[in-house]
């Protein structure tokens, strides 16, 4: 032993004066490490009595790499999940498909981000078909995504003639191109509602994707599900035809009479509808459910893997860090369609605006509304808190589009806009070309 310490010093002494505080240093430091290492402080040790339910907590909580962020689970009981009504029963269940009309500033990453779509499979696409970097307003692009939140198969109406496809085929995609050869016809459809609009709407000539159009387009304005008998209605459909065969449709414009009232919404260069004037046909949401944003403690991640379980686990909104007892605001016009304490969930509150859009809040301590009743935006709808499956006061908020949920920081929300200029002079000479074709039967 002194041997090999006499060894280590005589070569020691004969290295350069750098060498020697370098490797001088290193021992002092590799020594000190390892002197420190068991006194590492453990504090689960100090108190091994802990009651079942805070144990699980402070164990959840330490596998998290922020250690210090409350964590959650957000799926409300089953039979409280997305609840439906009559008209999604009628209608064609959207889950998994997405439509989108391209506005202006888009662009294919933008629009697809907010649906949490990876980064490497938009990458991809744009690698696939260089084409679409060039996104132009008012073209429309559908996509299915897998159960897992994974991008299958996405279209693009690169014009009116032309729809590319791009299927995904291991690491890339592989794409289609279909030309349509069809004629593009315009026809009116007029009805009178007897029974449900869904059902009267077919008995005069619509397929369930044309009635879905024209839902959509009015959802501001009015409850398809409160019309009354005798309400009436005229659609303009723009429509491909093949062989006598409708091959693909637009609403160009509708309109629908109720309580002696008419609705307009006529649909302009840009894809979208607005009324006579050219005035938007959505109210605009707000980006916070809250007075004043509060900083994320978690973020929207279709994909997230549970600390515990390993397994993916989605989290389908954000996490506000807010202190117990804050308000929590609607954000945009709706009806309440649950306000009860469920599951992981806790004090859960989920609104309907209009046709396409859904927003959920969790772990609230107090409800302030009740199912079935209408809010405006900005309306108190609850008090946050920590109930449910959470291991710290936040608010949980989630937005849902199309019965999907997207990332509530990014989505495209409805705003309050309208057409100018030259945007709306041609808009105005469409409606004077459509108006009177809208014709009552
Ligand atoms: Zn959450």
């Amino acid at each position: 032993m002194q041997q090999i310490a006499r060894a280590v010093s005589m070569a020691f002494n004969t290295l350069p004066r750098a060498h020697r505080i370098m490797l001088g240093s290193l021992t002092v430091v590799t020594l000190a490490v390892s002197v420190w290492r068991p006194y590492v402080y453990h504090p689960s040790d100090e108190n091994p009595v802990v009651k079942s339910i805070e144990l699980e907590k402070s164990q959840l909580r330490t596998l998290l790499p922020e250690a210090s962020e409350p964590i959650d689970q957000d799926t409300p009981a089953p039979e409280d999940d997305v609840p439906k009504d009559e008209i999604d029963e009628d209608v064609p269940n959207e889950t998994g498909t997405h439509d989108y009309v391209v506005s202006s500033g888009d662009t294919l990453s933008s629009i697809l981000n907010q649906y949490g779509i990876d980064m490497s499979d938009i990458n991809q696409l744009v690698k696939t078909d260089k084409d679409l970097r060039n996104l132009q307003v008012g073209q429309q692009i559908s996509w299915t995504l897998t159960d897992e939140g994974q991008l299958q198969r996405l279209s693009w109406e690169s014009s009116r003639r032309e729809t590319r496809t791009y299927d995904r085929s291991g690491d890339g995609f592989k794409s289609s191109s279909e030309m349509q050869k069809g004629e593009w016809k315009n026809s009116v459809l007029a009805g009178t509602v007897n029974g449900s609009f869904v059902t009267s709407a077919k008995q005069a000539g619509l397929s369930s994707g044309e009635i879905s159009a024209v839902i959509k387009a009015l959802q501001w304005q009015m409850d398809f599900r409160k019309l009354q008998k005798g309400d009436k209605f005229a659609v303009l459909m723009s429509r491909e035809e093949m062989n006598g065969k409708t091959e693909q449709s637009q609403l160009a414009g509708v309109r629908l009479q109720t309580n002696g009232k008419d609705y307009y919404a006529i649909r302009a260069e840009d894809g979208k509808f607005y009324d006579r004037s050219g005035s938007g046909l959505a109210r605009g949401f707000m980006r916070f459910p809250t007075i004043k944003p509060y900083r994320v403690s978690s973020n929207f991640n279709p994909r997230r893997l549970n600390p515990v379980t390993g397994r993916i686990a989605p989290h389908k909104g954000v996490d506000f860090a807010v202190p117990v007892g804050t308000p929590v605001l609607a954000i945009g016009d709706g009806e309440v369609i649950v306000s009860k304490r469920s599951g992981a969930a806790g004090n859960y509150v989920a609104i309907r605006h209009g046709r396409q859009y859904m927003t959920r809040y969790m772990h609230l301590k107090t409800l302030l509304v009740k199912p079935g009743q209408k809010v405006k935006r900005g309306d108190r709808i609850a008090l946050t808190g920590n109930t449910g499956r959470s291991t710290g006061p936040h608010l949980h908020y989630e937005v849902w589009i199309n019965n999907q949920a997207v990332n509530p920081l990014t989505a495209k929300l409805p705003r309050m806009e309208g057409l100018t200029g030259k945007d709306r002079s041609s808009y105005l000479a469409k409606v004077r070309e459509v108006m009177p074709q809208l014709r009552f039967k």
